[in-house]
């Protein structure tokens, strides 16, 4: 978004109003959190320093789902999240689809990810908004999100702030938009364009839900990971591979599923580390007596490649390490191929790479 944008529809019904107020103030065991990643496809939303707005807030949007799902799964971490999100991938989807998702997924609250722009270059630093008739929820989490977000990227502190944007306006649910940074500026785009630094301003999204939520902050005893689901923009099946939920134990909303066979079919996850260095790979998938006792993981790394074996019969619905391998900075692949031992399934669900 930039500074001059098109307001929303204003007048929320003071009914939903009342809505808001008594959704917002009941503590539940896994709030659902509904990740709204601005603009996509057609939209690029505002462009600078040799940025695209909707590309900078995707990737920012999915590093926080990673955070939310690391903190559900480790036991020791404080919260438990039910994720999902208007967009996972550089897809168009209008105002009205961003809301109407979020309400007919009963999300308990809305959180909206954009990056700023003005005609200056210099206009520069972090805002974030609520709903100008909101509940004090609203405000409360708009708060927070800024606080952590202000503590984290060491930017100009431009406060928070209400507004009758649409998607504060239409959602049924505590909501709040934040501004990161402002893309066409020199000094604020550098934070936007760097993978690790989204990567802490994500987590620091996390810790503004934590707070808001009474918990305490979340430290992963890992400095880094990241997660791949077979529903996430990095991974890409091959195509004989079909999807399912037929066994329990999945990761996210289903898994990847194909017969094994003498042919090069892969599926492929690609996941990006902040830095050189020596990662784990863990791997998830549902067991059961027609899995292959032989799924190839073929691991791309800075020494080759490496196939790692492993018995999906056993130890499904969990994450297993495939090993330690030291990667490049940047983006990798892990791959799960199908040429194995033949009359069996070979299992593709989520990856997850994080400093050992
Ligand atoms: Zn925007």
């Amino acid at each position: 978004m930039g500074l001059t944008k098109n307001n929303g529809l204003a007048g929320k019904s003071a009914a939903l109003v009342c809505a808001v107020a008594l959704c917002g103030s009941v503590a539940l065991a896994q709030p659902k959190i509904c990740i709204d990643p601005g603009h996509g496809g057609t939209d690029p939303g505002a462009v600078g320093n040799g940025l695209q707005e909707k590309a900078v807030v995707l990737d920012t949007g999915l590093k926080f789902r990673n955070w939310l799902n690391l903190d559900t799964q480790d036991g020791a971490g404080g919260g438990s999240w039910n994720v999902i999100m208007t967009r996972t991938t550089d897809a168009t989807v209008s105002l009205s689809g961003r809301t109407t998702f979020a309400n007919s997924n009963g999300a308990n609250r809305f959180m909206s990810i954009h990056a700023n722009a003005f005609s200056s270059s210099s206009a520069n630093g972090i805002e974030t908004f609520s709903y100008t008739s909101g509940s004090s929820t609203s405000h409360d989490l708009r708060n927070k999100v800024y606080e952590e977000a202000t503590a984290m990227w060491p930017l100009t502190k431009r406060g928070t702030k209400t507004a009758n944007f649409y998607v504060l306006v239409n959602t049924n649910m505590p909501a709040e938009l934040h501004e990161m940074a402002f893309i066409t500026n020199a000094t604020d785009a550098s934070y936007l364009g760097s993978s690790s630094h989204r990567d802490n301003h994500a987590k620091s999204e996390m810790w503004a839900l934590q707070r808001h939520y009474g918990q305490a902050k979340y430290t992963p005893s890992a400095s880094y990971s990241t997660i791949v689901d077979n529903t996430s923009a990095g991974f890409t099946p091959g195509s004989g591979w079909w999807t399912s939920t037929s066994t329990a134990g999945y990761y996210g909303s289903n898994y990847h599923v194909r017969g094994t066979a003498a042919v090069s079919d892969a599926s492929t996850w690609n996941f990006t580390v902040p830095s050189a260095g020596t990662y784990r790979v863990e791997a998830w998938w549902t067991d059961g007596s027609n899995r292959s006792a032989t799924a190839p993981y073929i691991v791309s790394h800075t020494g080759g490649n490496t196939t790692v074996s492993v018995n999906q019969q056993i130890n499904g619905g969990k994450w297993n390490s495939l090993g330690n391998f030291s990667f490049a900075a940047g983006s990798n692949q892990v791959r799960l191929s199908c040429w194995t031992t033949t009359g069996y399934h070979v299992i593709a669900d989520a990856v997850r790479v994080r400093t050992p």
